[in-house]
């Protein structure tokens, strides 16, 4: 039994983890190999929702893998929903 990720042969991954608000991975993929036209290089993906921000940094991208609600609008819903 390995230890594969899912989404690890996509093209362009980079990395994922899990988001806590949906249990299901956020990724981070080089945008050009997903063949995304994005502002930055690195996307981050919510995969549970399908909405994605761009970045320029590797930095920037880790960041916002960990919190998908400041960039994906079902996620922050979702945490109102939880906080509230
Ligand atoms: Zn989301």
């Amino acid at each position: 039994m390995t230890n594969r990720k899912p989404f690890n042969d996509r093209a362009g991954y980079l990395a994922s983890r899990i988001n806590a608000l949906t249990t299901i991975h956020n990724v981070i993929y080089l945008a050009a190999e997903q063949g995304i036209d994005a502002d930055g290089k690195y996307i981050t993906v919510c995969e549970a929702h399908g909405q994605m921000v761009s970045s320029t940094s590797m930095s920037q991208a880790r960041v916002d893998m960990k919190d998908a609600s400041q960039w994906c609008s079902k996620c922050a819903r979702n945490l109102t929903e939880v906080t509230v």
